[in-house]
């Protein structure tokens, strides 16, 4: 912690999220907030100034059973047979209360994983967009008429059908880097097939899912369709990932963790997904927009401070305007406004943690010692906080650890090609053990699209990058992931489908 950090870094906060901050923070259980059983508490932190800003507590083992008992109880109590009339008027509840209470959210995400204001506003924005579009979804879980095994009857004596039926149980593990987003883009299609849920917010940013457990209690969502479990991943997440009554989990998280979990789920062979990491390349073209690439390009490996999983941080820039690129990449990193969430000019925050932020100095280190060429930043800032500056590396080759790893930071590798031929361009991109976003920066669209189908990545955006939206699936290839999430594939995870036939 830095000896001189300010509350809030002096910026003035709502009285609501002043008094939240100031409450007791428990976990939410059978629609009862409660202590955990083992009467833990965590601190959450301001990461732009280290200091302490709540206190919430934290279960273990047994608290995530007895969550995933009520969770069961609910989903055999009623939940699981609701009409799609109710379960979309639930998901429209909770859209409104979360709009209502926007300005509040937006400044618990700030403080509690330091993201700009900007930022967090359209987090808010898009997971009350979210909610609707599964409400809307919830109509739409439709089956379909078979013709019916020839063995069984003639096919006017027979009839043969599908239904979606929920899953049951889900456990939902969630990151600190967008947490309430995360946290609805898993709520909003459960909650829409009719599947009950255990959460496990980050122990690094654990308020919003907090907030939000309050609202679905004001929704009226039926005690024990919603649980909320803090806690240690060691502790709550791995038992939700081995308990034998979860019936699915979804994870979002390290590439590292997400073996873990397979792990822990082959017990009872509960279904799997999983949004991993990635390390995406964006390939620039001679004859890109340059107007158009630099802020677009900075942005894809910037966003969020790098601390994104579509984060684009192997940028290919070929030959003919590498040297213009990068220039100018360097111009736009020294224009960017680092600081606190909460002063509307940030564009870039703090690193969630000063454990997060020594991991990202010790890349920074090693792309010196590994002999990339530092263009601008590499430092981190003489302030409270963990803020680092953008940083560029170029003359960076494949096999050094910046190009490999996924760091988490605001760290571009720029590597110079000097091919026209896409095989060759995507072999290049497509060396990494992941596969989770790209983006491709030409104004020639049948070069953009010859290479967005060799990239072998789940998203892939021309002229933009990380264009993600609610009805747009989103997963990886490779080692990026199992599954997709967003869309109707999302809400697909969370149903399983019955064929029927009778003999008339
Ligand atoms: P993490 O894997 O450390 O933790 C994620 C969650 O898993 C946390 O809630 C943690 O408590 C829990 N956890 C840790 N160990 C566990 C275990 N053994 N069993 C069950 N749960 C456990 O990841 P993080 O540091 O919070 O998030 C950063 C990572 O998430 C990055 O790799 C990033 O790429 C990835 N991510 C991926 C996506 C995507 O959509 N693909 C989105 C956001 C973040």
């Amino acid at each position: 912690m830095h000896p001189d950090g300010k509350p809030f870094d002096g910026h003035p906060i709502l009285d609501e999220t002043r008094a939240f901050l100031g409450e007791r923070h428990q976990l939410l259980i059978n629609g009862q907030w409660s202590d955990g059983t083992e009467g833990e508490t965590l601190e959450s932190r301001d990461p732009a100034t280290g200091l302490t800003v709540a206190r919430f507590a934290v279960g273990g083992a047994a608290d995530a059973d007895r969550a995933v008992a009520a969770a069961r109880n609910a989903f055999e109590g009623g939940w699981g047979r609701t009409s799609p009339k109710v379960r979309a008027a639930a998901l429209r509840r909770l859209a409104a209360l979360i709009e209502s209470n926007a300005e509040l959210f937006t400044q618990l995400e700030i403080i509690d994983n330091g993201m700009p204001q900007m930022i967090a506003r359209l987090t808010v924005s898009n997971c009350v967009e979210m909610l609707d579009y599964y409400a809307g979804l919830a109509w739409q879980i439709e089956g379909s008429t078979l013709a019916p095994p020839t063995w069984v009857a003639d096919q006017a004596e027979a009839l043969t059908y599908t239904v979606r039926e929920p899953v049951g149980v889900a456990a939902q593990i969630i990151p600190w880097n967008v947490p309430m987003s995360m946290a609805i883009l898993k709520l909003a299609p459960a909650l829409a097939a009719g599947c009950t849920v255990v959460m496990k917010p980050s122990e690094e940013t654990p308020l919003t899912a907090l907030l939000l457990g309050r609202l679905v209690c004001e929704a009226g969502l039926p005690d024990g369709v919603v649980n909320i479990v803090n806690g240690l991943g060691s502790k709550v997440g791995a038992r939700l990932a081995a308990h034998p009554n979860v019936d699915k989990i979804a994870f979002t998280g390290s590439t590292a963790t997400g073996r873990a979990i397979v792990q822990a789920a082959l017990g009872n062979l509960k279904k799997v997904t999983l949004e991993l990491g990635g390390k995406s390349p964006v390939v620039v073209m001679p004859d890109v927009d340059m107007d158009l690439a630099i802020p677009g390009v900075g942005m894809a490996t910037y966003f969020l401070g790098g601390q994104n999983c579509m984060a684009g941080t192997r940028i290919f820039a070929h030959a003919a305007i590498h040297d213009q690129l990068v220039e100018g990449l360097a111009a736009f990193s020294k224009m960017l406004t680092v600081g606190h969430g909460l002063d509307p000019a940030s564009m870039i925050g703090p690193m969630v943690s000063e454990i997060h932020c020594g991991k990202v100095m010790g890349y920074i280190e090693r792309g010196l010692s590994e002999g990339a060429r530092l263009v601008t930043g590499g430092q981190r800032l003489d302030r409270p906080g963990t803020f680092v500056e953008p940083t560029i590396f170029a003359d960076c080759t494949p096999d050094m650890a910046i190009v490999r790893d996924e760091i988490f930071g605001p760290v571009m590798a720029v590597m110079k090609f000097d091919s026209d031929d896409v095989d060759t361009i995507a072999r290049l991109a497509n060396d990494s053990p992941y596969g989770l976003s790209g983006s491709v920066w030409t104004q020639d669209l049948s070069t953009a699209h010859r290479l967005v189908s060799r990239i072998r990545s789940g998203h892939v955006s021309i002229n933009c990058h990380g264009a993600v939206g609610s009805n747009v699936p989103f997963g990886g290839y490779g080692q990026s992931g199992w599954g997709r999430e967003f869309g109707t594939e999302g809400l697909s995870n969370y149903l399983e489908t019955k064929a029927v036939t009778a003999r008339l």
